[in-house]
């Protein structure tokens, strides 16, 4: 039996090209509060699973899942690749297939808590935590891929009035407040372009 699907491409092409296009953005966002790398750590991944396309897509999705990761690990570096790699990779691994809302809401709350546990943090630190969280917790409450983004969009929108108390950003203290965190902005990007795909899917 063939588990691929032929969404799979156009979504995994749809986030990488999203990356790509918002690379300076990141970029600056990542200047303002780390070390002006998070857009190009973050093209250098996605350029990666652009290459691999062909190879992702005759794959299923939990399979497809795991070697995007592991190309996020390989190519992203920061402390931001061993993060979004444990997510796509655990992700991939939790996923029952064929894939079902609900499965797809349980996998992504196992791989964040995989992130939470990889990186020692939790919400309410200005990380890619304050968006993908409840991003998660709306996906299990059964709200549409619309409804989902703009949870995202204002998640992400809050993490600007946060102190950092992880990573980078944390070196900042006090300053670190105002500027909206890097990874919370990719995290969204990733959000609103799977949403963009799914389109009203239920
Ligand atoms: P680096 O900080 O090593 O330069 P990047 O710039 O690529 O790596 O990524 C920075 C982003 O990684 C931050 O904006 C934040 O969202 C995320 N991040 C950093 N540390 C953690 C952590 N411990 N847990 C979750 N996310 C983190
Ligand atoms: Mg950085």
């Amino acid at each position: 039996m063939s588990d691929t699907d032929p969404r799979l491409r156009e979504i995994f092409e749809a986030v990488a090209q999203a990356i790509i296009a918002h690379a300076d953005e990141l970029t600056e966002l990542d200047a303002a509060v780390g070390d002006g790398d998070h857009g190009h750590n973050m093209k250098r991944g996605m350029q990666a699973v652009l290459g691999e396309l062909d190879a992702l897509s005759a794959k299923p999705w939990n399979d497809a899942l795991k070697a995007a990761g592991m190309q996020l690990v390989l190519k992203v570096g920061g402390a931001s690749g061993p993060l979004y790699g444990t997510l796509f990779m655990t992700l991939g691994k939790s996923l029952d297939m064929p894939p079902t809302r609900e499965g797809v809401a349980a996998a992504l709350q196992t791989a964040i808590e995989a992130v939470m546990a990889r990186g020692k943090a939790s919400t309410g630190q200005k990380t890619m935590l304050d968006v993908l969280v409840p991003v998660s917790e709306a996906l299990a409450a059964g709200r549409s891929p619309a409804e989902v983004a703009e949870v995202a969009r204002k998640a992400c929108a809050a993490t600007k009035d946060m102190l950092a108390t992880k990573g980078r950003a944390s070196f900042l203290g006090e300053r670190s407040i105002g500027h909206i965190d890097p990874g919370a902005r990719s995290s969204l990007i990733i959000i609103e372009a799977v949403a963009a795909q799914l389109g009203d899917v239920k």
